[in-house]
């Protein structure tokens, strides 16, 4: 690297994607500074949308297993919390994550400044600092990690006290009795989920024919089901015409001519790219109708020293994958390649309760690819575990190859899906043909587990080949 300029690099957002460009970055020698527009770092992931939501979807969870579970509750004891209340514990959840994310930026000598980071021209930034004041900044290298926000459409009044985003809901400031969730996306479900086991009448507006479409179809229609069983009102295939903002709530007028009232919306239908404060005209860079900016395999944009990752380049836009791309973005940063690439089948948690995770292939790809599979599934309430830790509601599908065994796909539904799925991907990357159903009834698992569930299923799915 030339030393004409003031670093060697300068990484825009401290989210996951900004925060893994700059380890990575600094792990290489290299001379770096973050800007964070936000007075703390860690991002959107860690203020206003991963950590706060599963902060909050844990609480919420952890008080429904007590209410079920007779040996704690009974009609005379009885947990009930608000959402002000678990609020609490999401803030010291997200406090001792910024301390400690903090302390990664200290202990690695990265530089940090507070501000807005705008490109004066292709190697100099102006940045604005909280009080107004602008200072430049030169850099060889770029990394752009400003993730994404809630979308807004023109025609819906985010300023009404009673219409709220998924930023917003956190700053909630009554008690809901009944809320309209516009969107059901993973964050539509998820805060589906969070507000009906808090006991508040959800009315979830789907623009599309089905829950979560990317998912399994027996997933989205075990979260159908649950959403209903528990009281959720899903309307689907819906359009609001008008969203009217009234005294004591808003009233959300249909398309299709219906009217739902409540206390409150919670609108959830897209996300747009932190892109258009950059001024990316002054460098030669534009970005799509969402606020997207594109880029290559090393995740260089149209400008090659300019690299982009996280929220701000689209699909999967997870805090997961943002972190692994700005590690492999700095690899590419400093030696002009990367080695290392995103996996290609990138896990997925939803945390709606009950929770779901799956990787690899669905039954309805496989059907359309034409692809010879066979299915072994275990049910939660069959396993010793299960039992013990009163998870009934739950199921496990591994769908694998008939010929070769290979394991295509595992969709997981129920309590810790999120984290009993990774057993399965581990196998399912192995390479040299370890990766097939067989290793799950040729090994032997700590019992009792949920583990076990991989077991029970392997079996199920094998005694059905012929
Ligand atoms: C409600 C919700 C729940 C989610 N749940 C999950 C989940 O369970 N699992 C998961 O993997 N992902 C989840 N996500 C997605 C995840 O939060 C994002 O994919 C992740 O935060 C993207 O990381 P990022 O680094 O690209 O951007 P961010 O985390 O958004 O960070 C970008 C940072 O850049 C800063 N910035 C923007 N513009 C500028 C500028 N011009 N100058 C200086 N700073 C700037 C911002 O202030 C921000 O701090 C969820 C998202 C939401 C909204």
């Amino acid at each position: 690297m030339q030393h004409a300029y003031d670093y060697d690099v300068i990484v825009i957002g401290s989210g996951p994607g900004g925060e893994g460009a700059a380890m990575g970055l600094v792990k290489q020698g290299a001379r770096i500074a973050v800007i964070e527009r936000y007075h703390n770092i860690g991002g959107g992931c860690t203020h206003w949308g991963t950590i706060p939501s599963k902060a909050l979807r844990h609480a919420v969870s952890r008080t429904i297993e007590f209410n079920q579970n007779p040996l704690y509750s009974d009609h005379t004891r009885h947990l009930r919390s608000s959402f002000a209340d678990i609020l609490a514990h999401t803030e010291n959840v997200i406090s001792q994550q910024t301390r400690m994310r903090q302390g990664f930026y200290e202990r690695n000598h990265c530089e940090l400044f507070q501000g807005d980071a705008r490109f004066l021209d292709a190697n100099t930034i102006g940045l604005t600092h909280p009080d107004g004041s602008v200072d430049r900044l030169t850099a060889e290298k770029f990394v752009i990690a400003c993730g994404s926000r809630p979308y807004h459409p023109a025609d819906v009044d985010f300023t009404h006290p009673r219409i709220y985003d998924s930023d917003s809901i956190l700053n909630l400031h009554h008690e809901p009795g009944h809320v309209i969730i516009y969107g059901a996306g993973v964050i539509g479900c998820e805060y589906a989920s969070i507000f009906r086991g808090l006991n508040v009448k959800v009315d979830l507006i789907n623009t599309r024919d089905r829950l979560l479409a990317f998912l399994d179809q027996e997933m989205s229609d075990a979260l159908s089901y649950h959403f209903w069983n528990s009281g959720v009102v899903i309307r689907h295939n819906e359009e609001f015409e008008k969203i009217e903002g009234v005294s004591d709530g808003v009233i959300m007028h249909l398309k299709s001519g219906k009217k739902v009232k409540a206390d409150c919306l919670l609108y959830a239908n897209g996300r747009t790219g932190n892109t258009d404060s950059l001024s990316l005209e002054n460098v030669g860079l534009e970005a799509d109708g969402r606020g997207l900016l594109k880029v290559n395999s090393m995740y260089q944009t149209a400008q090659p020293h300019i690299y982009a990752v996280g929220d701000v380049i689209g699909y999967p836009s997870l805090a997961s994958a943002a972190y692994d791309q700005g590690r492999i973005a700095a690899q590419a940063v400093i030696k002009g390649e990367a080695t290392a690439h995103l996996i290609e089948d990138i896990p997925t948690g939803i945390y709606t309760i009950p929770e779901i995770s799956s990787v690899g292939k669905t039954e309805q790809q496989l059907t359309a690819m034409k692809v010879p599979y066979e299915v072994g599934r275990a049910q939660f309430k069959h396993l010793a575990r299960a039992q013990i830790v009163g998870m009934n509601v739950g199921s496990l599908k591994i769908l694998f190859h008939r010929d070769t065994k290979e394991i295509l796909g595992i969709h997981c539904f129920g309590e810790r899906a999120a984290e009993i799925i990774h057993i399965g991907q581990a196998i399912m990357e192995q390479k040299n043909g370890g990766n097939t159903i067989e290793y799950f009834v040729n090994t032997t698992f700590n019992y009792p587990t949920m583990a076990e569930a991989y077991r029970v299923a392997a079996l199920n799915g094998l005694n059905r080949l012929f």
